[in-house]
């Protein structure tokens, strides 16, 4: 799950998209996003109907509630957090992970809100940049991700495109 605050609807639509694809691919089952963007929910509601699976923006409007009601770790991705290989390697198996990114200014309280707060090197850069190493880390590789009910599927090709496409009405 992943957790991004501070969102701007008219400000940076294309970027919290970028941030929903991107968790959606890369194995997350959700991207709370706080403050809420009806056209963003679906718009990844589109894309799931065309690509499969099960992914969903939903909105969040009180987010420190919902870190602090969280069943598992928090995982704050910032760039004054410890050090990313070390963090993830430290983190115990099998416990739920709500990673959780910023947008432009993050409110001081997260810092102490979260469980860990994790550098994805101490540099500055992207919201998606972060949780895309994080999520590479912390889920199954991309290859072997099963997006059910997708009407159209990629057939990988090392040159050309191929999309075998599901006609409308068919199971
Ligand atoms: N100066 C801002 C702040 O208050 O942290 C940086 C905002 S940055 C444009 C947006 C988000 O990208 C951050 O909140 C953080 O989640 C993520 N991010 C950027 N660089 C990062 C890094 N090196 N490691 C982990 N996360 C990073």
């Amino acid at each position: 799950m992943v957790l991004r605050i501070g969102h701007r609807p008219q400000r940076d639509p294309r970027l919290t998209t970028h941030l929903a694809l991107a968790s959606r691919a890369l194995g997350a089952e959700r991207l709370w996003v706080h403050p809420g963007d009806p056209e963003l929910e679906e718009r990844l509601r589109s894309v799931a109907r065309e690509w499969g699976g099960r992914f969903a923006v939903e909105a969040v409007t009180d987010w420190r509630r919902a870190i602090r009601n969280w069943n598992g770790l928090v995982v704050h991705l910032t760039m004054y957090g410890e050090p990313f290989e070390r963090a993830l390697a430290s983190l115990p198996p099998d416990v739920p992970i709500l990673l959780v990114v910023g947008g432009a200014k993050v409110p001081a309280d997260l810092y102490r809100l979260a469980d860990r707060n994790v550098a994805v090197g101490s540099q500055p850069h992207s919201e998606v940049a972060a949780a895309a190493l994080a999520l590479d880390r912390l889920t199954t590789p991309p290859d072997a991700r099963e997006f059910s009910g997708a009407r159209r599927r990629i057939v990988p090709q090392a040159a050309g495109k191929r999309v075998r496409v599901r006609p409308l009405g068919s199971p």
